[in-house]
């Protein structure tokens, strides 16, 4: 833009429509093809005078012709991406450039201020916290009525979204309700399982400690985001070996014989406090290792058992889509079912993907079989 006098031609200002004349100050873009009087060039979004020499912005996205400017620092208010955790516009820096961060899946914008400033994220879905609807922790209890708390209720770190504190599920009736539903799913699977399977919720440190004692691989304790799904239960069990005392004769020493291996599922653990569709796919995963240990089947590779169990969360989500998943609900079905899909760990995410694999080819029915009496996937 600049200021020039006014040519001998006549012109027109772009802004009132009256003339530029000769002599005048006037404003000249495009090469001249726009005309403005000075007081005439204006913000199209405040409305206040451009003034002369200043840098002025046209949006990329409208036509050419439509002669619309703007400050650039009001084109940027509207225009730049607002931050999810402080809702401020993030505006360009100094060589014009827009520096954010964004969140996987969701993909939530945000100031890269965040990532170091004790932000906290979902443990469930991984949302960042916004400043405006802050996340809700769950009292670290296991009494049956304890609910959602506001934040700063505890020192916990399981921060739940809105969204996700929605659905959470914190009691033994929530429990036995789901685990009713589960069985019906198992049995689409041709898999039965007991109706009296003990399933308990845990708080994350009950669990922890079960889990160190069994010795089960963890490779992700969760602390930087959302830990695992396969973090978040455990499957108890005891293996029953049933011996058999062969009496001699009178007097004399007998011998004994070990007659069968099986095993009872002594308790199935799910966090306490995640949201439902979470929760049930946790339950689906450890609901196979419950199926696979009552087999009294125990020569299963990891990676096999543990991608297999993957796959049950997995198809459990996915039916899930069929009946009354919606809206934001939707989304969070969808990204624990991608959670599943891009595990980048050897046991459970290559595994699940072999196990997957199989599943699509076969049918679950005989994939299920299969590793039951061969302890493999079918090839
Ligand atoms: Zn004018
Ligand atoms: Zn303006
Ligand atoms: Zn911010
Ligand atoms: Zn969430
Ligand atoms: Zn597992």
């Amino acid at each position: 833009m600049f200021l020039g006098g006014g040519g001998a031609k006549r012109v027109v200002c772009s802004g009132c429509g009256g003339q530029v004349q000769g002599g005048m100050e006037y404003v000249t873009l495009r090469d001249g093809a726009v005309c403005f009087h000075p007081q005439c060039f204006r913000c199209a979004l405040c409305h206040g005078v451009i003034p002369a020499n200043t840098a002025f912005t046209t949006d990329p996205k409208e036509s050419t012709t439509s002669g619309r400017y703007y400050h650039t620092s009001c084109f940027h208010q509207i225009h730049s991406p607002e931050c999810c955790v402080c809702h401020e516009k993030m505006l360009p820096n100094a060589s014009g450039v827009i520096e954010y961060a964004v969140t996987p899946f969701w993909n939530q914008k945000f100031c890269r201020s965040h990532q170091r400033d004790g932000t906290r994220k979902c443990f469930a879905c991984n949302r960042l916290e916004s400043r405006a609807e802050p996340h809700v922790v769950l009292a670290e209890s296991s009494s049956p009525g304890a609910r959602a708390q506001p934040r700063g209720f505890t020192a916990s770190s399981s921060a739940l979204c809105l969204n996700c504190a929605e659905s959470v599920v914190l009691t033994a009736e929530d429990v036995s309700h789901l685990y009713r539903e589960m069985r019906e799913f198992f049995v689409k699977l041709g898999v039965s399982l007991p109706l009296d399977l003990p399933v308990h919720l845990v708080d994350p440190g009950a669990l922890n400690e079960r889990r160190q004692r069994c010795d089960t691989p963890d490779d992700d304790n969760g602390y930087h985001g959302a830990p695992h799904i396969h973090c978040m239960g455990l499957t108890l069990s005891e293996e029953r070996t049933t011996v058999v005392r062969r009496a001699g004769g009178l007097g004399f020493g007998g011998s004994t014989e070990v007659v069968s291996k099986t095993s009872d599922v002594t308790a199935v653990l799910v966090l306490r406090g995640l949201p439902r569709l979470l929760f049930c796919s946790v339950l689906a995963h450890e609901c196979g290792h419950a199926h696979f240990k009552l087999q009294g089947f125990h020569k299963m590779a990891l990676k096999t058992e543990e991608g297999l169990c993957q796959l049950l969360a997995y198809l459990w989500l996915r039916q899930e889509g069929h009946c009354r998943a919606e809206g934001e609900r939707e989304r969070e079905r969808l990204y624990h079912m991608n959670k599943i899909f891009e595990d980048s760990s050897e046991v459970y995410g290559a595994g699940f993907r072999a196990a997957f694999e199989a599943h699509e080819r076969y049918g679950i029915s005989r994939v299920l079989g299969h590793a039951s009496l061969c302890g493999e996937l079918p090839e």
